[in-house]
Protein backbone atom coordinates (compact mmCIF):
# COMPACT_ATOMS: atom_id res chain seq x y z
CA UNK A 1 0.00 0.00 0.00
CA UNK A 2 1.58 3.23 -1.01
CA UNK A 3 0.24 6.05 1.25
CA UNK A 4 0.16 9.86 -0.19
CA UNK A 5 -0.17 12.21 2.92
CA UNK A 6 -1.53 15.05 0.61
CA UNK A 7 -4.23 12.57 -0.78
CA UNK A 8 -5.00 11.50 2.58
CA UNK A 9 -5.66 14.75 4.07
CA UNK A 10 -7.59 15.55 1.21
CA UNK A 11 -9.45 12.19 1.70
CA UNK A 12 -10.01 13.73 5.53
CA UNK A 13 -11.44 16.99 4.51
CA UNK A 14 -8.15 18.97 5.80
CA UNK A 15 -6.14 21.40 4.04
CA UNK A 16 -2.90 20.41 3.25
CA UNK A 17 0.24 22.62 4.79
CA UNK A 18 3.85 21.11 4.93
CA UNK A 19 3.49 20.54 8.68
CA UNK A 20 0.17 18.30 8.74
CA UNK A 21 1.75 16.44 6.14
CA UNK A 22 5.34 15.81 8.41
CA UNK A 23 3.18 15.07 11.31
CA UNK A 24 0.75 12.63 9.56
CA UNK A 25 4.13 10.84 8.01
CA UNK A 26 5.63 10.59 11.24
CA UNK A 27 2.26 8.89 12.44
CA UNK A 28 1.69 6.92 9.64
CA UNK A 29 5.55 5.53 9.75
CA UNK A 30 5.19 4.60 13.46
CA UNK A 31 3.80 0.87 14.40
CA UNK A 32 2.89 2.34 17.83
CA UNK A 33 1.04 5.08 19.60
CA UNK A 34 3.38 8.42 20.34
CA UNK A 35 2.47 11.18 22.59
CA UNK A 36 2.57 14.53 21.44
CA UNK A 37 6.49 14.59 22.72
CA UNK A 38 7.46 11.47 20.70
CA UNK A 39 6.26 13.01 17.71
CA UNK A 40 7.77 16.38 18.48
CA UNK A 41 10.86 14.53 18.96
CA UNK A 42 10.84 13.51 15.56
CA UNK A 43 9.81 16.33 13.82
CA UNK A 44 12.22 18.25 11.53
CA UNK A 45 9.81 21.38 11.58
CA UNK A 46 9.84 23.15 14.72
CA UNK A 47 6.24 25.00 14.69
CA UNK A 48 5.43 26.44 18.10
CA UNK A 49 3.50 24.62 20.17
CA UNK A 50 -0.25 25.72 19.37
CA UNK A 51 0.24 24.70 16.12
CA UNK A 52 1.29 21.50 16.90
CA UNK A 53 -1.20 20.98 19.02
CA UNK A 54 -4.10 22.51 16.91
CA UNK A 55 -2.69 20.34 14.35
CA UNK A 56 -3.48 17.34 16.51
CA UNK A 57 -6.80 18.32 17.45
CA UNK A 58 -7.89 18.41 14.02
CA UNK A 59 -6.88 15.26 13.46
CA UNK A 60 -8.37 13.88 16.51
CA UNK A 61 -10.97 15.73 15.41
CA UNK A 62 -11.33 14.88 11.55
CA UNK A 63 -10.89 11.07 12.54
CA UNK A 64 -7.16 11.26 11.12
CA UNK A 65 -5.59 9.91 14.29
CA UNK A 66 -7.52 8.85 17.68
CA UNK A 67 -6.05 9.04 21.46
CA UNK A 68 -5.58 6.75 23.60
CA UNK A 69 -6.08 7.34 27.03
CA UNK A 70 -3.44 5.23 29.60
CA UNK A 71 -3.77 4.23 33.59
CA UNK A 72 -2.16 6.73 34.50
CA UNK A 73 -3.95 9.57 32.59
CA UNK A 74 -1.19 9.73 29.77
CA UNK A 75 -1.94 10.05 26.38
CA UNK A 76 -0.94 8.60 22.62
CA UNK A 77 -2.17 9.38 19.43
CA UNK A 78 -2.01 6.71 16.32
CA UNK A 79 -3.49 7.08 13.00
CA UNK A 80 -6.92 5.66 11.92
CA UNK A 81 -6.77 4.63 7.97
CA UNK A 82 -10.72 3.54 8.52
CA UNK A 83 -12.81 5.59 10.41
CA UNK A 84 -15.27 3.07 11.22
CA UNK A 85 -12.54 1.05 12.86
CA UNK A 86 -11.51 3.87 15.19
CA UNK A 87 -12.97 1.82 18.34
CA UNK A 88 -11.03 -1.06 19.52
CA UNK A 89 -8.89 -2.53 22.60
CA UNK A 90 -5.13 -1.55 23.34
CA UNK A 91 -2.21 -3.02 24.49
CA UNK A 92 0.19 -1.13 26.80
CA UNK A 93 3.60 -3.03 27.79
CA UNK A 94 3.92 -1.79 31.15
CA UNK A 95 7.71 -2.55 30.54
CA UNK A 96 8.88 -0.38 27.68
CA UNK A 97 5.75 1.14 27.81
CA UNK A 98 4.20 0.33 24.06
CA UNK A 99 1.08 0.96 23.06
CA UNK A 100 -0.60 -0.93 20.23
CA UNK A 101 -3.75 -0.87 18.53
CA UNK A 102 -5.73 -4.61 18.47
CA UNK A 103 -8.43 -3.15 16.06
CA UNK A 104 -9.34 -6.96 14.88
CA UNK A 105 -10.57 -7.56 18.52
CA UNK A 106 -13.92 -6.99 19.51
CA UNK A 107 -14.26 -4.62 22.73
CA UNK A 108 -16.16 -6.36 25.48
CA UNK A 109 -20.09 -5.74 25.25
CA UNK A 110 -21.35 -3.52 28.17
CA UNK A 111 -25.23 -3.75 28.56
CA UNK A 112 -26.38 -0.64 29.38
CA UNK A 113 -29.24 0.25 31.59
CA UNK A 114 -32.71 1.29 29.03
CA UNK A 115 -31.90 4.93 27.65
CA UNK A 116 -28.04 4.78 28.03
CA UNK A 117 -26.34 5.40 25.21
CA UNK A 118 -22.37 4.88 24.66
CA UNK A 119 -20.09 7.55 23.88
CA UNK A 120 -16.58 6.27 24.34
CA UNK A 121 -15.10 2.74 25.23
CA UNK A 122 -11.73 3.14 26.20
CA UNK A 123 -10.49 -1.14 26.80
CA UNK A 124 -6.72 -0.92 27.88
CA UNK A 125 -5.18 -4.25 28.40
CA UNK A 126 -1.82 -4.05 29.72
CA UNK A 127 1.07 -6.57 29.73
CA UNK A 128 4.52 -7.28 28.50
CA UNK A 129 4.56 -7.79 24.55
CA UNK A 130 6.86 -9.86 22.88
CA UNK A 131 10.17 -8.17 23.50
CA UNK A 132 9.92 -8.14 26.90
CA UNK A 133 7.91 -11.53 27.98
CA UNK A 134 10.44 -13.51 29.69
ZN1 LIG B 1 7.45 -4.31 25.86
ZN1 LIG C 1 -5.87 2.13 18.24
Amino acid sequence: MTFNSSEFLALKGISRTAFREEVLSILHHSDVALSTKEIEDKLEQTPDRVTFYRTIKLFEEKKTIHKIVLEDQSTKYRIIYEADKIHHPHFHCLLCNKVVCLPDMPLPQCTLPNGFTIQTQNTIVAGACEKCTF
